[in-house]
């Protein structure tokens, strides 16, 4: 049977508390080899197995809230015992620091293979991107570690292996357009739905998406347009384009400028002065049968790249949107006009998982 693999888990919140199941039915269905999880770990405790023998993932979260073990430091202690491993060893990152990311290139240069759903290693300065891609196996390091990051854009929806495809097999990406944020999703297909009215207020829709645990807790987090920023990052620099950082093209943010500072309380309490101007912005696209969507767009031959709000005929894929679901559109040379779309839900513990466990597979597969 083939070698051992050992796998360390950073980051058991939402996400990882749906994968660790998932990797548990992939070390049950895994019959030609062992897998042995050697590390869950939070911020400030962890379940570690120091000799390599493996946890027993049974009653991960209860060990883990009752365990009183802080993580080995990161990166030197973790780096050196995984380094030390009777195997091969895969990180897990599925935290969203920052500080984590900036260490993939010395684990990689290790030949420690990464699966992450963290968008900031791929999503920074181009710098990082660089160290990261020269560290890894597929970027030519022939001792270094495979490196796969699916979930940082769209959850589980195939795109960033989608992409990497299209671009490895000579295709010529010339646009992407689409929607990448579940939470700005829900909020202009309830605000502007593509059939029937919504008398509601922005503000209202935003409000009670925020009861509904739809937005960050800080909508503003949302609203400002920087997550969908980053996912734009990673896929204009997988379509050739060398964007030096997420803020580097122009974004629309939705939070008002005066309402940037003070508790997210007193920002829910501004909002509402600031329907007004976009009713005006709903009314003008209703006017030319259009809807109002928020998305990301780059065009590699203009070398372009926004994050903002546009209006979009009633009829194409960005209009029809339901729910909170994210929509991408690759316009390519092989695709013509008619551009190759992948659709559905963009977040969540279970597809983000999902899409974590089969890039965990794929590294498998190649070794
Ligand atoms: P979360 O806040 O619920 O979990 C983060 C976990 O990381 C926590 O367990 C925290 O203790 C741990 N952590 C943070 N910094 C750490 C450190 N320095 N060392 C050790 N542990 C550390 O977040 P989440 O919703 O599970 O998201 C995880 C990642 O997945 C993020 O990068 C997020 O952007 C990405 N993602 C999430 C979704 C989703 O639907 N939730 C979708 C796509 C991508």
């Amino acid at each position: 049977s083939a070698s051992p693999v050992f796998v360390a888990i950073i980051g058991a919140g939402t996400v990882g508390s749906s994968f660790i199941p998932q990797l548990q039915n992939l070390i049950k269905n895994t019959t030609n080899r062992a897998i042995f999880p050697i590390l869950i770990a939070r911020s400030s405790k962890c379940l570690v197995s120091r000799d390599y023998t493996g946890l027993d993932l049974n009653n991960w979260s209860a060990d883990l809230s009752a365990s009183t073990i802080t993580p080995p430091t990161f990166p030197n202690e973790t780096l050196k015992w995984l380094k030390s491993a009777p195997g091969e060893v895969v990180l897990v990152d599925n935290t969203s620091s920052l500080e984590i990311a900036q260490s993939y290139p010395a684990f990689l240069s290790a030949g420690i293979h990464i699966v992450t759903p963290n968008k900031k290693g791929v999503s920074d300065s181009l710098e990082l991107w660089d160290n990261i891609f020269n560290s890894a196996r597929q970027g030519g390091n022939a001792t270094g570690g495979y490196f796969y990051h699916e979930a940082s854009c769209g959850a589980g929806l195939p795109i960033i292996n989608t992409i990497t495809d299209l671009v490895k097999t000579g295709d010529k990406i010339k646009k992407v357009e689409g929607v990448f944020s579940g939470t700005m999703s829900f909020l202009f297909n309830t605000f502007h739905p593509a059939s029937g009215t919504c008398d509601e207020k922005f503000s209202a829709i935003v409000d009670k998406a925020k009861a509904a645990g739809y937005t960050e807790p800080d909508p503003r987090d949302d609203l400002n347009g920087l997550d969908v920023a980053r996912k734009l990052t990673i896929l204009a620099r997988l379509s050739g384009l060398k964007v030096p950082n997420p803020t580097s093209f122009p974004i629309e943010s939705l939070v008002p400028a005066e309402l940037e500072a003070g508790s997210a309380s007193d920002f829910m309490a501004g909002l509402p002065k600031f329907d007004s101007a976009i009713e005006e912005r709903k009314a003008a696209a209703e006017k030319e049968n259009k809807v109002l969507r928020f998305v990301g767009k780059l065009d590699v031959d203009k070398n372009q790249v926004s994050v903002g709000i546009e209006a979009f005929e009633r009829g194409t894929a960005i209009a029809s949107l339901r729910g909170s679901d994210n929509v991408i559109s690759f316009f390519t040379e092989r695709y013509g006009a008619n551009p190759l779309v992948v659709q559905g839900a963009g977040a969540g513990a279970e597809v983000t998982a999902m899409g974590i466990t089969a890039d965990l597979i794929r590294v498998l597969e190649r070794l």
